[in-house]
């Protein structure tokens, strides 16, 4: 018996990286997973790729910063499975550079796709939860929300703000059965993380306790706990994924 067996799940950015890794991780666990992304071939593929592996997957195109599309994917999972017990918030984009000279599009985006983003699927997943009286929300946020990272200004405000907005949420939630959760992870190895200079990523790695980057699947791992009832008396909290890296 799988830890999500019976569930309906959201993953936003599911196309690739971590969101790709939390599809595929809750699908084994028995979940019906409605995988998401503004990219719609990418999320097809990843759902092509689970129900070949005898999962249950349907891509949607989904614009976490357009509350009509969140709207819509969360419907297509109430309207397709029956429930949405799982609303996992992980699309993001960097727009890395110092501020001297980043543009307010470079600060806007960032803040758009991860905290708004973030926003409209805790809101419009809650919507449903309510009425069945349960469900999980993970969202991601990171390292640098904590910590703050030169070059992130924009992108350390909307994880920073991710971990405010999770906390309230499960304050104004929990007693309907909600629970909210979020993850920080670290360095991970992703295309988003391929991006960066090489010796750059490797002198970061040197920093980890554990002495190197991780695994989209292992923060899926970390997200499955939050989303299944393993996890049943955690609200609020933040999970770091991180090998040890500024703890
Ligand atoms: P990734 O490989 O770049 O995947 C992110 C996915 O989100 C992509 O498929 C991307 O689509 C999609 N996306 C971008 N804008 C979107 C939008 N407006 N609406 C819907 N989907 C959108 O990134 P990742 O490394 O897996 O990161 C996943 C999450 O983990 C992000 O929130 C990131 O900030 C967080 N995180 C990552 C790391 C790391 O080291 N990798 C560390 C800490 C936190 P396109 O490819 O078409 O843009």
């Amino acid at each position: 018996m799988g830890l999500l067996e019976g569930r309906s799940a959201v993953v936003t950015g599911a196309a690739r990286g971590i969101g790709e890794a939390t599809a595929k991780v809750f699908a084994a666990q028995g979940a019906r997973v409605v995988v998401t992304d503004v990219d719609l071939a990418g999320a097809d593929a990843v759902a092509a790729a689970i129900n070949a592996d005898g999962g249950t997957a349907v891509a949607v195109r989904c614009d976490v910063t357009s509350e009509d599309e969140v709207r819509a994917a969360v419907a297509a999972c109430k309207d397709r499975f029956g429930t949405v017990d799982v609303m996992v918030n992980n699309a993001g984009i960097t727009r890395d550079v110092t501020m001297r000279r980043m543009t307010l599009d470079d600060y806007q985006i960032v803040m758009d796709v991860h905290l708004k983003g973030a926003w409209l699927g805790t809101r419009e997943a809650a919507v449903v939860m309510r009425e069945q009286g349960s469900g999980a929300i993970v969202n991601i946020s990171s390292l640098s929300g904590k910590v703050g990272n030169a070059g992130q200004t924009n992108y350390a405000a909307a994880k920073a703000g991710i971990v405010g907005l999770s906390k309230s949420a499960a304050k104004e939630l929990g007693h309907l059965g909600i629970r909210v959760n979020a993850v920080q992870p670290g360095l991970i190895r992703t295309p988003m993380t391929a991006a960066m200079r090489q010796d750059i990523f490797a002198a970061r790695e040197k920093d980890i306790p554990l002495q190197r980057a991780g695994e989209p699947e292992e923060v899926a791992k970390a997200v499955l706990f939050l989303a299944c009832d393993l996890s049943s008396y955690m609200t609020g909290g933040v999970l770091e994924v991180t090998g040890g890296r500024l703890m």
